[in-house]
């Protein structure tokens, strides 16, 4: 193990005969992207007293294109690190889910579990992230902004990643960095595992979002929001939004469509947004003169859909590794969740005394993943191809809105928020997320 030192800011000096550099930085462990995933699997690899290099190319506080709705299961993560999520340090609690669909609104509160504290929380991401990034730093990592790695240094013979290139904002040339073990923590389209030859699985669910912000009296909403179909007219549109309330004089609107659905690759989602807001109470004031940021989207990578996790060394997490929940397109707290599990499997491998144990504790990484989430994304992938067909969406939405108890129980399966020997509702959860045929 090696002792902590601040941040390597020096450019890379000049190459050697061969052509080689010698690294601008080394570490136990390179984590490259410090969004949720990267942020949490630094922290507890810190907190375990490993040499953590964490690579992002932004610079804290910045942007991030999100709904930025948190459930109880991202407050349990957000806790585990030790973050005060109380209101007096600006986040924005909530009790449950709003849904609306079918012309009827439910308003279901978040489940009574041990599991999970029983509230969601509201907070933008440009507060959110570098919350996040900095306790990281707190615990030791060696956080260095305005880095863009641009791609694997890899063992010439074994091909496995031995580090990584990056491009310093402002300099010429690029350095490179090496480390025992490699993290994929680049978010949704994931640089670094393509460079390795991992590109997206097309058999899995993917998700398109957009979003933006008003000035609106339903900014301090205590319920998060969520519209199962969305009308223009008469007209049903396909896809789902939400409204959540930021506490700030704003609320985050969106709304997405799934790649099962007949519209995902012909919609134009900024269009299909504005007609949307048309048909909601002028009172409301989402009008064009109270949008404060334009509108934006990006992809959200699900149910596992860039594997295998674990390859040539390299170790995918969060988004890189598809890992946003199908059923309800929450992705922080499984960024968070799977950094925590990637965390402790690193710790146990870098303290084997031989390379062969250290891969092969490594190699069980997807396997954990598979435990946690296998089973419950594979139920996930045939919820969203069958929701893809609106017939039977609109069939669903109506038979289930006039029924509470059905839908307090959907929203225990849409969330993934059960205790594991809880009520009825938990154990069939579970029992069908145990049952599901799971390929890693
Ligand atoms: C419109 C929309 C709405 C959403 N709403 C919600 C929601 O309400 N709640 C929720 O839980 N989830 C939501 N999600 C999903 C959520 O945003 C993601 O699942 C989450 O951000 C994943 O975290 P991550 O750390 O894996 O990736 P990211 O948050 O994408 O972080 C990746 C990091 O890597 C950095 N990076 C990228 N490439 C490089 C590189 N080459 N070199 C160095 N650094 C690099 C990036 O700058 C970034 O900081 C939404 C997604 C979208 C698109």
């Amino acid at each position: 193990m090696t002792e902590h030192a601040p941040p390597d800011t020096r450019p890379s000096t000049g190459p050697d005969a061969a052509g080689r550099r010698p690294p601008a930085g080394e570490a136990d462990v390179i984590v490259v992207g410090a969004g949720p995933a990267g942020a949490t699997t630094a922290f507890y690899l810190a907190q375990s007293g490993l040499d953590v290099l964490l690579l992002e190319k932004s610079r804290f506080p910045r942007e991030k294109v999100c709904g930025d709705g948190l459930t109880p299961r991202a407050v349990k993560a957000l806790v585990g690190m030790g973050v005060s999520v109380s209101e007096q340090d600006g986040w924005v609690r909530n009790k449950g889910l709003r849904v609306i669909g079918a012309g009827k609104r439910m308003e279901l509160p978040w489940p009574e579990l041990a599991s999970y504290p029983g509230y969601g929380l509201v907070r933008t991401r440009h507060d959110l992230d570098e919350t996040l990034a900095r306790r990281a730093q707190q615990a030791g990592a060696r956080l260095v902004e305005g880095v863009t790695v641009t791609g694997p240094v890899r063992h010439e013979r074994t091909g496995r990643i031995t580090g990584v290139v990056a491009r310093a904002a402002g300099e010429e040339g690029e350095r490179t960095y090496a480390a025992r073990v490699v993290v994929a923590a680049d978010g949704n389209s994931s640089r670094l595992s393509v460079g390795m030859g991992l590109s997206k699985r097309d058999d899995r669910p993917l998700g398109v979002a957009v979003r933006t912000y008003y000035k609106t009296p339903r900014h301090d909403d205590d319920y998060l929001e969520s519209w199962l179909d969305l009308w223009d007219g008469d007209r049903l549109l396909p896809g789902y939004g939400w409204i959540f309330g930021m506490g700030d004089g704003t609320s985050n609107v969106g709304l997405g469509l799934l790649n099962t659905s007949a519209a995902f690759g012909n919609t134009d989602y900024h269009a299909l947004l504005r007609k949307w807001l048309k048909g909601m109470p002028a009172e409301w004031g989402f009008t064009e003169e109270n949008r404060t940021q334009p509108i934006r989207g990006a992809a959200l990578p699900m149910g596992f859909n860039r594997t295998p996790h674990y390859y040539q060394g390299l170790l995918l997490v969060g988004d890189a590794g598809g890992m946003v929940n199908p059923f309800n397109g929450e992705g922080i707290a499984y960024a968070m969740e799977s950094g925590e599990i990637l965390a402790r499997t690193i710790t146990q491998a870098l303290a084997r005394a031989r390379r062969a144990e250290t891969q092969r504790v490594l190699a069980g990484y997807p396997h954990a993943l598979s435990q946690a989430y296998g089973g419950y994304y594979a139920l996930g992938r045939v919820f969203v191809k069958a929701i893809g067909r609106p017939g039977l969406m609109r069939f669903a939405t109506r038979h289930s809105m006039s029924r509470p108890a059905l839908m307090r129980f959907v929203l225990k399966l849409l969330a993934n928020l059960t205790d594991p020997r809880g009520d009825a509702a938990d154990r069939l959860v579970n029992g069908l997320s145990r049952l599901a045929p799971n390929p890693e």
